[in-house]
């Protein structure tokens, strides 16, 4: 924890000093984020998703499973399931009631089943079995919304990009990134107050925060490390 403890310890006596100083400008509020963001980042050095994938198509079937799931769960269906079905031909090929079945304890499966079929069919039909890599014919796939999108361009392409799930979206009001009340209003605060190279990093790094300390009820800020550098916006 050396490195760490000096970031924080340099990040609390730069946020003091904000904290004293009113520029007007904005301009130690950004260094205060960005403080922050580094902080975050000495926290949870090895942060990444949770869910097992050997491919980008996997990746996809395991995000739209883990709508609502947590990704323990998910992991276990698709250790089965990809042993099951190999191909997005498989899937498309694939018997709803029977994935019905082979996917029910990842709830929601009738809806499910039917995005990850329809989306399979797609990517078979449109894109010769392979997921693609770009933003605007990701969100046309059926089951995938901006949050999978981005998803699967940071983690299973590396193209930057912020994936704005429920404890990313709760963390970066309370830390003061934004104050938007929608996620398409939060994503673009964080793209512009987050350094690009590490959209795909910070994105991990919230969601261990908001996972381990910063829950969304009564989150831990009496032994939260980032205490003096957090404003601890909209909590109830
Ligand atoms: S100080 Fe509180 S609100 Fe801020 S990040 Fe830590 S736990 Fe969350």
């Amino acid at each position: 924890m050396g490195k760490n403890a000096d970031v924080l310890k340099d990040g609390m006596t730069c946020y003091k000093k904000i904290d004293k100083t009113k520029d007007g400008t904005g301009k130690l509020e950004k260094q205060r984020l960005l403080r922050l963001i580094e902080a975050l980042g000495g926290l949870y050095p090895n942060a990444s998703t949770a869910l097992r994938y050997e491919n980008p198509f996997q990746l996809l079937v395991a995000t739209i499973l883990s709508a609502q799931c947590t990704d323990k769960r998910v992991n276990t269906v698709t250790e089965r399931l990809f042993k099951k079905y190999k191909t997005p031909e498989d899937f498309a090929c694939a018997d709803m009631l029977e994935l019905q079945e082979d996917i029910k304890e990842c709830g929601l499966f009738r809806s499910k089943s039917k995005s990850i079929i329809e989306a399979s069919r797609k990517i078979v039909e449109k894109y010769g079995g392979k997921v693609p890599a770009d933003f605007d014919k990701l969100v046309k796939l059926p089951g995938v919304g901006r949050k999978t999108a981005n998803v699967i361009l940071a983690n299973a392409f590396g193209i930057p990009a912020f994936a704005v799930d429920t404890h990313v979206f709760r963390l970066a009001r309370r830390m003061g990134f934004s104050d938007k009340k929608d996620v398409l209003g939060v994503e673009k605060d964080l793209m512009e107050k987050i350094p690009k190279q590490l959209w795909i990093k910070a994105h991990h790094w919230l969601i261990y925060h908001g996972r381990e300390v910063c829950r969304a009820k009564k989150p831990a800020c009496g032994k939260c490390p980032l205490n003096e550098l957090c404003p601890k916006k909209f909590l109830e």
